[in-house]
């Protein structure tokens, strides 16, 4: 049986790097593991049945959609054998509220070992969001980035009541990448 683990963070704190630069070290170790994008396979879905032309835009969608092909997205991941690593969120910021990223059915699927948090200063998230030009990222002050993120601890915790995985908070800040790198690869090891 492969190990599944799932990696959140707000957009912008960097977890793909953070992710793609602890397989790189676990290499030479022989430890491996698939990345699986969550919003890629809800995205797919959405884009065949003509709901959205930009992954961006799935969160403004009808909260019972978001919730379909979330399932969707969960059922088909659920299929996926040997070690993945699964890149979504403890909670989606939309237009009505937050809505949970792992609700119960989500994680009966992909019954994960351990759910890592990618956090750092709410500041500094604010200034990667602004350089990011390949996102449509949603105007949001630090007082709203904090709010995400104290959201996420609570709703991850949740999480391990339901599945008894363990909660990891991995802090990315600037300037020390490599860190956050090494307490990633220390998780999948
Ligand atoms: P990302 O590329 O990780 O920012 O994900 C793109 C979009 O996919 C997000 O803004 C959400 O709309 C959607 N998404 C990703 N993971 C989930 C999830 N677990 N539940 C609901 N929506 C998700
Ligand atoms: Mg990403």
């Amino acid at each position: 049986m492969g190990r599944r683990v799932i990696i959140t963070g707000v957009p912008g704190v960097g977890k793909t790097t953070v992710v793609t630069g602890a397989l790189k070290n676990l290499e030479n170790e022989g430890v491996s593991y698939r990345t699986l994008n969550f919003g890629t396979y809800m995205f797919d879905v959405a884009q065949k049945e003509g709901v959205v032309r930009d992954r961006d835009e799935m969160r403004k969608l009808d909260k019972d959609i978001q919730k379909r092909l979330q399932k969707l997205a969960a059922q088909a991941i659920a299929k996926e054998e040997g070690n993945v690593i699964i890149d979504t969120h403890a909670s989606i910021k939309t237009p009505a509220g937050y809505l949970a990223g792992l609700p119960e059915w989500v994680l009966r699927e992909l019954m994960p070992d351990t759910v890592v948090l990618v956090e750092t200063n709410e500041d500094q998230i604010l200034l990667r969001r602004l350089s990011d030009e390949t996102r449509t990222r949603d105007l949001e002050g630090s007082y709203g980035i904090a709010e995400h993120q104290q959201f996420n601890r609570a709703i991850a915790a949740a999480y391990s009541m339901f599945t008894g995985c363990s909660i990891k908070y991995i802090t990315n800040a600037d300037f020390l990448l490599d860190k956050a790198v090494e307490d990633m690869a220390a998780v999948l090891r």
